[in-house]
């Protein structure tokens, strides 16, 4: 399990008595904390009384590769000249907590021995200085300790802190390069990994290719059962079904070889596939493989880092287009598929597989998942490169159901209200500049994409909040 040092600040001058106290009471916050915080372990560090001590807790922190972030509290005043070289050396994210070890004041019997150690409201302040003086992207937390809605807070910036942590060694592969012309999927793949530690590499599809033919029928077998499981084979062509359950075996292998966490193909090179991979991606995405088509790698990148931070939460996230609408004036609704990449979270039911044809690309009809989405809250999530930084754009959604059977369509849909209404929603994405390409997610919340935001330092624009 991944760490998160939980660093009480001090200083010389109380005497030993204090200092005991304050580490006392810290141990039983932590074991508080840890209870209510299960995806990472809070680790309590010695009272950093100190420039020495804060740089030496600070350093080792950013040098601990288990270590995904830091908590910060004063229990007492913490002179902050002394943590400006530690600081300087963070390079992990930084939670300050500012709570109290007490809840109430002991109105009855509080005098200056219970002030000089309880002085959150005055150390934490000198504290929090320092850190803006320095410019460092953190998050501030106010409110007692034991707070649901400070816990809430809490485990909210743990899965920001796991997500980036996971960002950090991201590594994404391209099969064959962005689509002909296209600009919004492109993007600076050298300053992506600068940013966001994404390792963005270029495969040729025909080292997916060599893998597909050395798929065996065994293999192939067990992949074709897991499908029966899940889902309602709808066709007699259960060779383009086979073809895909190849791809899907071929990709997982890639994958788990080369270590990587995200992937993009593109239908104009696809040599040696028989079908565009339709089946075998959204599968492979409904584990939480990022993907993006048309070689956009920042959307499987995102789509990896925010299906990571929603671990654990209940609901969907992964990538889907805005394809189309319906306009009727006060219920405009829009329809958002792919050509066959559609990851089944989003179902809403049994999903069927289909082998239709494909009007673009030219290869024999590929099998896919059809079905109609889920309903509810949402977020849709686009990132694009503005040239000179990169732009989060995150939407307020509603998904709902279609309002009639679409039987003629042969890929599987999500259909969603643009909030607060269609022309507001609508017009800002296209002003902010946001993709035709999003993460969709009924599991995260703005707060999730504007902490991811703000810990990154990069530049987001919320839309219908
Ligand atoms: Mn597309």
């Amino acid at each position: 399990m991944k760490k998160i040092y939980f660093i009480t600040g001090s200083q010389d001058l109380y005497g030993d008595e204090t200092l005991k106290q304050v580490a006392v009471d810290s141990q039983e916050m932590v074991a508080f904390l840890n209870e209510k915080v299960k995806k990472a372990e809070i680790v309590w560090q010695n009272t950093v009384r100190n420039s020495e001590e804060a740089e030496d807790v600070l350093l080792r922190a950013s040098a601990d590769k288990d270590c995904i972030a830091v908590i910060t509290w004063m229990h007492t005043f913490s002179p902050a000249k002394m943590w400006i070289k530690g600081l300087q050396r963070l390079m992990k994210p930084l939670l300050h907590l500012h709570t109290q070890f007490n809840r109430e004041l002991p109105y009855k019997t509080i005098d200056m021995d219970f002030m000089n150690l309880n002085q959150s409201a005055h150390g934490d302040r000198e504290y929090g200085f320092i850190c803006t003086r320095l410019g460092i992207q953190r998050e501030v937390v106010a409110g007692y300790y034991k707070n649901e809605s400070v816990l809430k807070r809490i485990n909210r910036f743990v899965d920001v802190a796991i997500a980036m942590d996971f960002s950090h060694s991201l590594r994404v592969a391209m099969f064959g390069n962005n689509m002909r012309d296209v600009a919004v999927t492109d993007g600076d793949r050298v300053e992506s990994e600068i940013r966001f530690g994404w390792n963005v590499n270029y495969y040729g599809i025909g080292d997916l290719v060599e893998l597909v033919d050395g798929v065996t029928q065994k293999e192939v077998d067990e992949k074709m059962a897991s499908y029966a499981e899940k889902y309602e084979i709808r066709t007699d062509n259960l060779d383009a079904v086979k073809e895909q359950a190849k791809y899907e075996i071929a990709l997982e292998k890639f994958l788990a070889k080369e270590r990587i966490g995200a992937f993009t193909d593109t239908f104009q090179d696809l040599h040696g596939l028989k079908q565009l991979p339709g089946l075998a991606v959204q599968n492979v995405m409904a584990n939480g493989v990022g993907f993006g088509p048309e070689g956009d790698y920042k959307t499987s990148a995102l789509m990896a880092v925010l299906c990571k931070m929603a671990e654990g939460r209940t609901g969907a996230t992964a990538f889907l287009e805005d394809y189309t609408y319906d306009l009727c004036e006060g219920e405009e609704l829009e329809l958002a598929s792919h050509m066959l990449e559609v990851s089944p979270v989003f179902a809403d039911g049994k999903p069927t597989v289909e082998v239709h044809p494909l009007g673009i690309g030219g290869k024999e009809p590929p099998a896919r998942l059809v079905f109609d989405g889920i309903v509810g809250k949402g977020i849709a999530v686009s990132m694009v490169d503005m040239g000179t930084h990169f732009r989060l754009i995150c939407a307020n959604i509603e998904l709902v159901k279609q309002p009639e059977a679409m039987p003629k369509l042969p890929v599987a849909r999500v259909m969603w209200k643009i909030l607060p209404d269609f022309a507001s929603g609508a017009e800002s994405w296209i002003y902010a500049g946001g993709a035709h390409h999003a993460v969709v997610s009924t599991a995260l919340t703005k707060e999730d994409i504007a902490l991811f935001a703000k810990l990154t330092d990069t530049e987001v624009v919320f839309i219908g909040f």
